[in-house]
Order: structure tokens, then C-alpha cells, then sequence
């Protein structure tokens, strides 16, 4: 039995109502396997806290982050909560930067007979990996852009050291999946290289990579016809590898593709560490209504334990990290439990007292919000969707 340590940072907005289900997820999982456990060290960040105490990545937390085997990281900022030049609140920006993670890893699947806003051909079915290069690019200059009265300039900075961590990382990722049968092991790179030098730069990197790879096809697209292609044939992508701001928005257009921002996870990952986080912000437009989709979010963690079991050659975490993603694929595909931001109808006005409406075998101890999280979603459902399609069982 191999022990685990995993840092929790809970966020700001609905980031501790969708957290708190998939740490019980997680726990079910290690209670249940053979060989590994998992700790769980809950550490403060986010807007909510700079407010409170001026402080929004406390140097303990950092600390913690840094000697964790992974980090499951929930949605942070606030609108309301700005430095003083105005910019949000975005630890795991920062986190990024520091770690050295610098491919975020946007998965985008929609499986065969699944809900979603385009009507696929008979058969089709969408997967497919973004990878967002997340410490350079357009967001180098974050925080530092210069502004005068007359004029404001950002630094896009492309390195030839991330680009060819990047790289290997995209085609590494694109033989995976095409020994486990997913995708034909196709790397796209996306830039826009007829405009920018640097992003001819950055393609020729990306191109002397993929000399090193003669069973993988390589190819390229620039980012406008990506885009057009991601809703006109999203079907054909495997790998695509992009800069930072363009990878944030094509991620977005990703989980459009998927029915929303409540279904799309998240890695950024390096060389060392790694972050799990959904692609959505903290939503405090829901926040503290009980409404809020732990989908990305339980993803997010499926992730994780994929990447660690991967990482420390764990086929029982792999396995339950699959189990996982497919469990929420397979209530999704049925209908089961959705939320509202996935078509479930809105709850009815008057409603019977909490108490007769929730059994003490599904909502075990805990708090109202954790109570009310997991009415949108009932864990047994997912439980036991999961057992099914693993066989073994989380
Ligand atoms: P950020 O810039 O921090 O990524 P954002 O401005 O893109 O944040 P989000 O917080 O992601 O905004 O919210 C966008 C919309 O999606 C909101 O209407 C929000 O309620 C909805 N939303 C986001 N996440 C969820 C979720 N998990 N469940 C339900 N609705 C969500």
C-alpha cells in the first residue's frame, strides 16, 4: 500500500460545494483499494481569503502544494475581489508559474448518444485533448503590461525550453491514447504562424519534435480555423498543442462542444507537479444555491488519479480514475441526477422541510451545503454507475 498526499484548495464561490462531494468520491475510492491511500490537506487561497487577510497564495499553502504528490485545486476568484490594478485574484495562475505546469490538459469528449449542442453524423462520437501551453505565451506579461495615457502593450514570449516540453509532452500524450485505441495518434499544432514570427517559431519547434515521432502524424492549423473546425468536424481532432491565450479560449469553445463549462476538467501539469482543477470559475452568480455541477470537478479528480497512477505505475488508480470518468459520462448519457445548467428543470416553489427530502443513506453526515450538493447529484448514483463499467468497483 502506497500513501499519497493530496493538497485541497477549496476556492472561492461554489469551489467548497462542488469540492466536497468529489473529496468524498475520492475517499470511497482509496477506502476501497488495495494499493494506495490517499491524504487529503484542505490549505487556503483565493479571493475570499485576499479579502480577509491581504494575503491570496499564503507561502504555508505554497509550501504544502509543493511537497504534495498532487493538487486538486476548485475554482477561485471573485468578481467583486481585485488587486489594486484591477486584475482578479487568480492563485492558480500563479500556482502554474511556479510549478513549471506547463501543459494544461482540456479534454473534450462526447460520447456516442450523449446530449450536447451539435447534432453529430450517426456514429460519431467527439474526443479529443487540448493542450494549452500555460506559463508563457500571451499571459507571460500578466501583471505587468505596460499602460499609458495613450497607449497599453502586453508581451506575448514564446521559449524554445517550454515549447520543447511542450511538445514532447503532446506527443507522449498522442501515443498513449493511440495504444489505448483513442484517437490515431495525431498531433495538431494550432498558431498562427502566417501573422506572428513567434508563432513561426514556435511551429518549427513543434515541427523538429515531430521528426522524432515517424509513427504519429504531425500536421497544423491556425487558431480562426481551428475554431471554425471545432464545431464544424470536432470529430477529426486527436492532439492539438497551442499557446496559452489561445488555448484558454478554444478551451471554452471545448466545453461549449461538451453542453458546458459544469462537464470540462482540467490538468495543468509539469515535469514534477501537477494541478487538477475544473475549467469553470467559482460562479458566484449560483453560489450557495445547492445548484452547482460537480462534474468538472469529479473529472477533474478522474484525471488525477490517472496521471498519479501513470506516474507511479498504479494500474488499481488508473482503473478507479477511469471508472470515475466513465460513471459521470454514463449518468450524463442517461439523464440521471443532472443539474439545472445540464437541462434539469428548475426546482419546484414550495418545497417539503430538507429533512423529508433527503435519506440518511444518501446524505450521510455533513452540512447543509454538502446536503444540497449531492441532491443535484446523488453519489450513490454515480457509485454505483461506476461499480458497473469497472467491475471491480470504486
Ligand atoms: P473565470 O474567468 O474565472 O473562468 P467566468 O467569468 O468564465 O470565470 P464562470 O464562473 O466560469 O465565469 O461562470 C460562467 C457561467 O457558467 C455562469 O453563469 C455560471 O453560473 C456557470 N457555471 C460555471 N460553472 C458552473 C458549474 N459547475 N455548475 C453550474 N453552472 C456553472
Amino acid at each position: 500500500m502506497t500513501a499519497y498526499s493530496i493538497a485541497v484548495f477549496e476556492g472561492d464561490g461554489i469551489g467548497p460545494e462542488i469540492t466536497a462531494p468529489t473529496l468524498d468520491l475520492l475517499q470511497r475510492a482509496s477506502a476501497q483499494a488495495g494499493s494506495y491511500d490517499l491524504s487529503f490537506t484542505t490549505v487556503p487561497a483565493g479571493a475570499a481569503h485576499y479579502a480577509k487577510t491581504g494575503e491570496s497564495l499564503p507561502e504555508a499553502s505554497m509550501q504544502t502544494a509543493r511537497a504534495a504528490d498532487a493538487i486538486l485545486l476548485s475554482a477561485m476568484g471573485l468578481p467583486d475581489v481585485r488587486y489594486p490594478d484591477g486584475t482578479e485574484i487568480s492563485p492558480q495562475i500563479e500556482l502554474r508559474k511556479a510549478l513549471g505546469l506547463f501543459a494544461g490538459v482540456r479534454p473534450v469528449t462526447v460520447r456516442r448518444g450523449a446530449p450536447g449542442p451539435l447534432t453529430l453524423p450517426e456514429g460519431q462520437e467527439i474526443d479529443f485533448v487540448l493542450i494549452r501551453e500555460s506559463t508563457e505565451g500571451l499571459f507571460f506579461s500578466q501583471g505587468a503590461g505596460e499602460v499609458s495615457e495613450t497607449e497599453a502593450r502586453e508581451t506575448l514570449r514564446i521559449t524554445r525550453d517550454i515549447s520543447e516540453k511542450l511538445f514532447r509532452f503532446a506527443f507522449d500524450l498522442a501515443a498513449t491514447r493511440k495504444a489505448s485505441g483513442r484517437g490515431p495518434g495525431r498531433v495538431t499544432c494550432v498558431d498562427k504562424a502566417n501573422v506572428f514570427r513567434a508563432f513561426a517559431f514556435f511551429r518549427s519547434i513543434f515541427d523538429e519534435e515531430a521528426t522524432r515521432h515517424p509513427e504519429l502524424i504531425s500536421d497544423h492549423a491556425y487558431v480562426d480555423a481551428t475554431a471554425l473546425w471545432m464545431v464544424q468536424k470536432p470529430w477529426e481532432f486527436d492532439v492539438l498543442v497551442t499557446e496559452n491565450m489561445f488555448g484558454d479560449i478554444l478551451s471554452d469553445l471545448g466545453a461549449g462542444l461538451m453542453g458546458g463549462l459544469g462537464l470540462a476538467p482540467s490538468a495543468d501539469i509539469g515535469l514534477e507537479h501537477a494541478v487538477f482543477q475544473p475549467c469553470h470559475g467559482s460562479a458566484p452568480d449560483i453560489a450557495g444555491q445547492g445548484v452547482a455541477n460537480p462534474f468538472a470537478m469529479i473529472l477533474s479528480a478522474a484525471m488525477m488519479l490517472e496521471w498519479l497512477g501513470t506516474k507511479h505505475d498504479n494500474e488499481e488508480m488508473r482503473r478507479d480514475g477511469d471508472a470515475m470518468r466513465v460513471a459521470v459520462d454514463q449518468v450524463v448519457t442517461e439523464g440521471q441526477a443532472l443539474t439545472r445548467d445540464l437541462g434539469a428543470p428548475p426546482p419546484p416553489k414550495t418545497r417539503p422541510p430538507l429533512s423529508r427530502r433527503c435519506s440518511s443513506h444518501e446524505y450521510p453526515a455533513g452540512r447543509l451545503r454538502r446536503r444540497r450538493i449531492f441532491r443535484a447529484v446523488p453519489l450513490s448514483k454515480l457509485v454505483q454507475a461506476g461499480a458497473r463499467v469497472s467491475r471491480g468497483g470504486l
